[in-house]
């Protein structure tokens, strides 16, 4: 076969003119991406080589190599891990496999502002295709362990990449960026010097696990140290930062890290993050979620499902568990009981940061806004930590335009006031209208006004807080105090009662006297065990 062009998928295309015309301020990045991706392919070499004996892959001297010729204007990143074959190399650098990539391009059209679309492309993230931002054109050769063929891989970032077989490629994958001339005129952005090299490298890829050399030297540029395996006070918050983005392959300074380490019977380290954005999948199905997963330092999987739980698909990093086999498969590990254990740390601890976060409100605000619809799946789903999950809640309410925690709503309780009291409905505005509102607005009571469609689910399951009932001022019999409507008007008003129950039959179950309408003529109530409109809406949407 000989060479081929190709075209870019659509939203691949759309991407590259963003990151050729480079709207992200901070270029250097681009070599943290090209550093990170050949660690990931050191990682699975390994791991593939330790469980398949048979593989016939050179793991002698894995490292990752840079060179730089300021004559050709060209910076090379050489690795001799899993690389790729010729259709890997099509699937993976030709097209972009993150679900939201639509969504994400659609909001960056809209903006108008240049600064909100960094942002974007900054929480997107956008891997090897930062390599433009820089370079007028990246050639990449690859030939995967085991196989005998490589690939040659060029593209100048526009439409199209050509792609042909080589037959000398060694083991592993090199990317050479022939840099734009505006990179390496400005002495910020010699990119083609030793000495910005070293500088970049040192400050964002120093905890890379795997030697880095520059050039014929064999003295590698980082320290190669497992961050997670260092003790706490050595690491500083932006030798953090930079590992949560090789993880999480955000752009973005994670809110919150936890950094632990468990000794005894069962030994494990844990670096976890809270981002400070919300990943653009976090509510599609497909989304990824779980840590990656070590064993004594060896990479074992990324999105290990096994160790967090559902609703905290959002926390990020690493767990390296000591007494784990290498070629423990996910299915196992669903089962493992020391696993379990872990999982169960782990999910006390990222609760316990959270309620320590709260301490700083505007902080855990922002915590909320991006996450909170998580955390309240965990309602759902955690029962052993409902109660440290309830007071971790933020909600409207009817008292201002601010969230309440249930503890502070309590605290404004009426004295007469026995529950909580809360709508759902689809927006707050349809709930403070609601004629249902009436009576408690009426009475001073607050009542807590739920949009999300995952409030409808919790509040199924959650009956009581603080030893309150949590009651739906929509359903059933809500007691308001001294209500019983009398006896007389029971006996006037019966007439009409009876005759508007056999009008409304096939609509309605009961037509009785309220107390909890002011002004409204009548209202309609649920039963105390109906599924809700919203609900009902849920439930359709997700086909069932
Ligand atoms: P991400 O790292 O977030 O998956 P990238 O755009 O950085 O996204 O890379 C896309 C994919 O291309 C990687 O997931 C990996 O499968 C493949 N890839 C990139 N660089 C290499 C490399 N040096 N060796 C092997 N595979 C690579
Ligand atoms: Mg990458």
């Amino acid at each position: 076969m000989s060479s081929e062009t190709l075209e870019f998928q659509a939203e691949t295309r759309q991407l590259l003119q963003l990151m050729v015309h480079s709207i992200y301020s901070n270029k250097d990045i681009f070599l943290r991406e090209l550093i990170s991706n050949a660690s990931d392919a050191l990682d699975k070499l390994r791991l593939e080589s330790l469980i398949d004996k048979d593989l016939e892959a050179d793991t002698s001297d894995l490292h990752i190599s840079l060179e730089v010729s300021a004559e050709d204007r060209t910076l090379t990143v050489r690795d001799n891990g899993i690389g790729m074959s010729r259709d890997e190399v099509v699937q993976l650098i030709g097209t972009i496999a993150k679900s939201g990539t639509a969504e994400m391009l659609r909001k960056m059209r809209e903006s108008k502002d240049a600064a909100a679309k960094q942002e974007l492309i900054g929480q997107f993230g956008v891997g090897f295709y930062s390599t433009f931002m820089v370079a007028d054109k990246v050639t990449l050769v690859t030939r995967r362990a085991g196989e005998k063929g490589g690939t040659r891989w060029e593209s100048a970032g526009e439409g199209t990449y050509e792609i042909e077989p080589v037959d000398d490629a060694p083991q592993g994958t090199s990317v050479t960026l022939h840099l734009k001339p505006e990179d390496t005129d400005d002495q910020l952005h010699d990119y083609a010097a030793d000495r910005k090299i070293r500088e970049i490298v040192k400050r964002y890829s120093d905890f890379i696990a795997w030697p880095i050399r520059l050039g014929d030297s064999d003295t590698p540029l980082n320290s190669m140290k497992a961050l997670w395996a260092r003790p706490r006070s050595e690491v500083s918050d932006e030798e953090y930062h930079e590992f949560y983005k090789h993880v999480s392959h955000d752009w973005t300074d994670p809110l919150e890290t936890i950094h632990m380490k468990a000794e005894g019977t069962f030994e494990y380290e844990a670096l976890l993050f809270i981002p400070s954005r919300a990943p653009f999948d976090l509510f599609m199905r497909e989304g990824k979620r779980g840590v990656q997963l070590y064993v004594k330092r060896v990479f074992i999987m990324d999105d290990c499902e096994a160790l967090t739980p559902q609703y905290l698909r959002f926390v990020k990093g690493v767990v390296d568990a000591h007494d784990l086999s290498l070629n423990i498969s996910r299915e196992i590990l669903q089962q493992d009981r020391q696993i379990q254990v872990v999982r169960r740390r782990l999910v006390k601890k990222v609760l316990s940061t959270l309620t320590e976060m709260r301490e700083s409100k505007e902080k855990y605000l922002g915590f909320w806004s991006e996450f909170g619809r998580a955390l309240k799946e965990g309602l759902i789903d955690d029962a052993d930590n409902r109660d440290a999950l309830l007071d971790l809640l933020l909600l409207p309410s009817t008292a201002s335009g601010e969230l309440t925690s249930l503890r502070d709503y309590v605290s404004r309780m009426k004295e007469d006031q026995k529950d909580i009291y809360y709508m759902t409905g689809e927006s707050r505005a349809m709930v403070e209208h609601s004629p249902h509102m009436e009576a408690f607005l009426a009475k001073g009571y607050e009542v807590l006004i739920l949009t999300d469609p995952v409030d409808e689910v919790w509040v199924e399951r959650i009956t009581e807080f603080d030893g309150k009932q949590l009651q739906s001022i929509a359903k059933g019999q809500v007691d308001l105090g001294a209500t019983e409507t009398p006896a007389e008007q029971q006996e006037e008003f019966a007439p009409l009662l009876k005759w508007l129950g056999e009008k409304l039959q096939d609509d309605v179950k009961d037509v009785r006297l309220s107390s909890r309408l002011t002004t409204s003529a009548a209202c309609i109530v649920g039963d105390e065990h109906d599924i809700t409109p919203t609900l009902e809406k849920m439930y359709r949407a997700m086909g069932q």
